[in-house]
């Protein structure tokens, strides 16, 4: 692989409070582009502007996909990926999904160890930070016939950030617009998921919401996710998720609390939940607890849900499930307490 490293960093320490979720970026990236049916060497450079033209495929057809993923810093500084082979995974399957090539494994998971190592000074160091990586492919040929494109970049860039919600996460249920359909694209990370999905959100945040939960598409009845969030519920003492389908991304952070909690004893169940049963639930006093889950957010305790007029408030529970494997996750994170997954992975220093 061929390295250019900047001359001087552009790292001040800077203090990421005031910075919007993404908005600052380390001193290099890796890129790598595939041309004539094959991956050409990947580079790691400074960080920088690409050139383009207006005939770029990926502006027209959306030929784009994305994974997002954390580097911890340990207390005895080691720097620590949490599960990135299931990162890589996904990033093929989405690839497939959206007909692009996939990437080679050496390129996705040893590029990245390799550029987070050059910019491991990036890494914050409080206790709730972490170096978020953003892996991403698009269509880059230079036509606008509505085809697959010939070629494709791959670049991994990388921003420093703090816990994603700060303050209450009130969310609506959305009943009108839907994020994805059986046979659709819902559960690749792609960009066009993420467009299709702002403007309910934008209206959901004009009513006061800070996010949505996205119900099936046919009779907006059965839960799917919480904005870019997989969604939990406790109801009594047990835990309830929506099982996968094509309509939910198969998050990495889900599918971790599905295994932590199973390791602590809980009961999780995958099943269908209807909404229906969650407000007969609510109106019980069976339904304690709604936390969202995702690489960003890590756990995301939900405030209040509006469900067509009915809102639903969770106050924080003395036993509360979500605080518990919320601390229990970042300590295998941040490497606080043992992995008995086999989870994390140590960036080794060159
Ligand atoms: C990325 C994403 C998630 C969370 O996945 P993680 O692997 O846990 O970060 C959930 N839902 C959607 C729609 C997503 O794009």
């Amino acid at each position: 692989m061929k390295i250019e490293k900047v001359e001087q960093t552009r790292w001040n320490g800077e203090d990421l409070k005031d910075a919007t979720f993404g908005s600052i970026f380390s001193d290099h990236m890796l890129i790598a582009h595939y041309n004539d049916g094959a991956w050409q060497e990947a580079e790691i450079k400074p960080y920088g502007a690409l050139q383009m033209f207006p005939s770029l495929h990926t502006l027209h057809y959306g030929q784009a996909i994305f994974e997002g993923m954390k580097a911890f810093r340990s207390k005895e500084d080691d720097i620590l990926l949490f599960r990135p082979e299931q990162n890589f995974q996904r990033f093929n399957k989405s690839a497939t999904r959206m007909c692009m090539p996939e990437v080679p494994e050496e390129m996705f998971l040893d590029g990245l160890k390799k550029l987070v190592d050059i910019d491991k000074q990036w890494v914050p160091t409080s206790e709730t930070s972490a170096l978020y990586i953003r892996p991403f492919m698009f269509s880059s040929s230079n036509f606008i016939k509505a085809i697959p494109s010939d070629d494709y970049i791959f670049i991994i860039i990388m921003s420093p950030v703090q816990a994603y919600y700060t303050g209450e996460v009130n969310v609506k249920v959305e009943r009108n617009y839907t994020r994805a359909v059986t046979g659709g694209t819902g559960a690749a990370k792609t960009a066009g998921n993420y467009a299709a999905s702002f403007f309910p959100a934008k209206l959901a945040q004009q009513q006061g919401f800070q996010q949505l939960i996205w119900t099936d598409a046919k009779e907006h009845r059965y839960i799917e996710e919480s904005g870019t969030m997989n969604i939990f519920f406790r109801i009594g003492d047990e835990l309830l998720t929506p099982p996968l389908s094509d309509t939910i991304l198969a998050g990495i952070t889900r599918n971790s609390v599905i295994q932590l909690a199973k390791h602590k004893g809980l009961t999780i169940r995958e099943e269908v939940i209807d909404l229906e049963q969650l407000c007969a639930a609510y109106d019980s006093g069976a339904l304690k607890e709604v936390f969202g889950a995702g690489t960003a957010a890590t756990i995301a305790h939900v405030s209040s849900i509006d469900y067509n007029g009915k809102v639903m408030r969770f106050e924080n529970q003395e036993d509360s499930f979500s605080d518990l494997l919320k601390t229990e996750l970042q300590n295998i994170q941040y490497k606080r307490s043992e992995d008995p997954f086999g989870w994390t992975v140590i960036v080794e220093s060159e």
